[in-house]
């Protein structure tokens, strides 16, 4: 098994590949109500295109891969592509994420074609403010297909929930509790400044000390020993829960020094960094003459341009332009 290593000496194995910029819903802190100039058709990876890119990444050390969006499961034809992906040799692990509207159609497919865990973003648990948030009133629909997931054993189940100053807050130990009754794994995400116009400010964004601090009033928070693959997310457990709470906190604590991905957009750019805007051209590689050797070569250019850190905080920082409908999260 090769090993890919970047300049900081971290492992890289894990692809995250935004399939799409196309969604079925419109959060307020992700994409406009009216919505956003689309990627063309053309510019778009064809799905022959994205296995090309997993089987070169795989054969170099990638192991693991996500897919994502805009919403993945309104391309059509994504059950081929999973399947493809699925059976990629030195693919081990392979999850999906999504907004949960089409899972109770689709989870059924979605474990004929191969998947075995995933996430589901859900920042309320009351139908009212779920329909503020996405501009759509579709709480229903998630929450059957959550439950619909966990009823197929797709394993974990993980539920990622933004957490934002004054509007879901007071619900922290709402979804820590759903960790009790179910198998399901609740994490929580700080509010990042991704996007032009997404409404972020440093206000906005609760750090998890608090967030846990208010966990830890419904039971003991017992710390889960880290293993080579959890990347960023600090995970934990309450004492006689059925799941775990886990913590993906990129603006309080310093996370980079435990990243182990790649990001490929639905335009065939890979980034290197969610924060920053540098992109590396690899459509034009697959659609040229470029064979197998090309595209290594330009994984490798973007191992060495990975940055060791984000810049928040900084003076320096300048929030980036790409939305997170367009880098997948
Ligand atoms: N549509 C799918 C979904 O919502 O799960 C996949 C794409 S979405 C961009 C991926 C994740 O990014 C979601 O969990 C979403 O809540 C999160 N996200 C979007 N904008 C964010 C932001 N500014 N800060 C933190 N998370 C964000
Ligand atoms: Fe769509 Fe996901 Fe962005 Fe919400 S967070 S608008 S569901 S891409």
């Amino acid at each position: 098994m090769k090993l890919l290593l970047d300049n900081y000496y971290r492992e890289i194995n894990y692809l995250r590949i935004s399939i799409t910029d196309r969604c079925n819903l419109r959060c307020r802190y992700c994409m406009p109500e009216e919505g956003v100039e689309l990627i063309e058709h053309e510019e778009l990876l064809t799905y022959e295109e994205i296995l090309k890119v997993v089987e070169v990444f795989a054969s170099n050390g990638i192991s693991k891969v996500r897919l994502t969006g805009g919403e993945p499961l309104v391309r059509r034809g994504v059950m081929d592509l999973i399947e493809g992906i699925a059976s990629t040799e030195g693919i081990k692990d392979l999850s999906l994420t999504t907004n949960g509207i089409l899972l109770r159609e689709y989870t059924t497919d979605l474990v004929r074609v191969g998947l075995r865990r995933i996430n589901i973003s859900l920042d309320t648990l009351r139908p009212d403010r779920f329909a503020y948030i996405t501009r759509r009133d579709k709480f229903k629909e998630v929450w059957e297909g959550i439950e619909e997931a966990l009823r197929h054993r797709l394993s974990p189940v993980k539920i990622n929930i933004v957490v934002i100053k004054g509007f879901n807050d007071d619900e922290i130990k709402d979804f820590a509790r759903l960790s009790l009754t179910y198998p399901l794994h609740v994490r929580f995400i700080e509010f990042m400044p991704v996007g032009e116009g997404n409404g972020w400010n440093e206000e906005l964004v609760i750090p998890h000390s608090q967030v846990m601090e208010e966990i830890r009033e419904l039971g003991e928070l017992i710390p889960i020993r880290p293993q080579d693959n959890d990347g960023p997310a600090k995970r934990y457990y309450l004492k006689g829960g059925k799941g775990e709470i886990g913590f993906i906190s990129p603006i309080s604590s310093h996370i980079c020094s435990r990243c182990n991905r790649l990001r490929l957009t639905p335009d065939g750019k890979i980034r290197t960094c969610l924060f920053s805007d540098e992109e590396i051209d690899l459509k034009g590689t697959l659609r040229g003459s470029g064979g197998k050797e090309r595209l290594e070569e330009i994984l490798h250019r973007a191992l060495e341009a990975k940055p060791e850190r984000h810049r928040i905080g900084d003076l320096r920082f300048k929030k980036c332009q790409r939305g997170m409908y367009a880098i997948g999260g």
